[in-house]
């Protein structure tokens, strides 16, 4: 069984005494919860302070980017060994907004998500397509390419940890969710081409979580869709009280 995972992206909003006031609200409003793995994932500057705010707590502090090299002179670069050594082991890779703003490449996300591997960092692959490429029928080909450039040369053994978010990027930050079929259609394509990549018992167990404008509303007729394993949230993880909603959604 695959265990959903809920996911709070913070992007960059929080400074860190914003973060622990954050969790100060949030963390007694979701204690008992075991059903679901979540996370939330704050700004480099914040991640410190929440790992250790959280640590004997069921939610866990997600890294929203990394290097995929230990050491260098890459000003303004975090690497997964620096990741490690403050207790982080989920990091977020190829995120639309690091790729539509920042150039991050399909190339780079495989480089990062074998470093992750390699370090014991649980990866959460982002994959989604443009309106535009959804408008001409691209979907497919657009999800089928990203998650074949991702998973390049990972083998079953090593992508046993792999988690993936479909993020359409008409969804994001938009408003406008995509319906619990067409995301749940999305994820079967995606678990199609990871059984292609890496078998079909990786594709079985990896976790693919939905993002884009989920909200306390949404979220259960999301989560109905035997494909969703757990959502990725943007602006609505932001509120302590909405997150927790999310979080306890039917
Ligand atoms: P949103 O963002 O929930 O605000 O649409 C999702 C994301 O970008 O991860």
């Amino acid at each position: 069984m695959r265990k959903p995972i809920i996911a709070g992206n913070w992007k960059m909003y929080k400074t860190p005494k914003e973060s622990l006031a954050f969790l100060d609200a949030f963390l007694p409003l979701v204690e008992d919860h075991t059903r679901d793995e979540i996370l939330v994932c704050p700004t480099m500057s914040s991640l410190g302070y929440v790992l250790e705010a959280t640590i004997g707590t069921n939610v866990r502090g997600c890294a929203q980017n990394m290097h995929w090299l230990n050491e260098g002179p890459y000003t303004g670069q975090t690497s997964p060994t620096m990741l490690v050594s403050i207790g982080c082991r989920h990091v977020l890779l190829g995120h639309s907004e690091q790729r539509l703003y920042f150039n991050e490449t399909y190339e780079r996300v495989n480089l990062k998500l074998k470093a992750a591997i390699n370090h014991g960092i649980t990866p959460i692959v982002c994959v989604g397509e443009l309106l535009a490429e959804r408008e001409d029928m691209k979907t497919e080909e657009t999800l089928r390419s990203q998650v074949r450039a991702a998973l390049r040369n990972i083998s079953a053994n090593e992508a046993r940890r792999l988690v993936i978010a479909y993020e359409p990027i008409w969804a994001i930050g938009t408003g406008s969710t995509a319906s619990p079929e067409v995301a749940a259609e999305a994820h079967k394509i995606i678990r199609h081409e990871i059984s292609h990549c890496c078998g079909e018992q990786t594709a079985e167990n990896t976790r693919i979580l939905y993002g884009g404008s989920v909200k306390p509303e949404n979220i259960s007729a999301l989560m109905q869709q035997e494909q969703i394993d757990g959502a990725l949230v943007g602006g609505a993880s932001l509120v302590p009280t909405t997150f927790a909603n999310i979080v306890h959604y039917a």
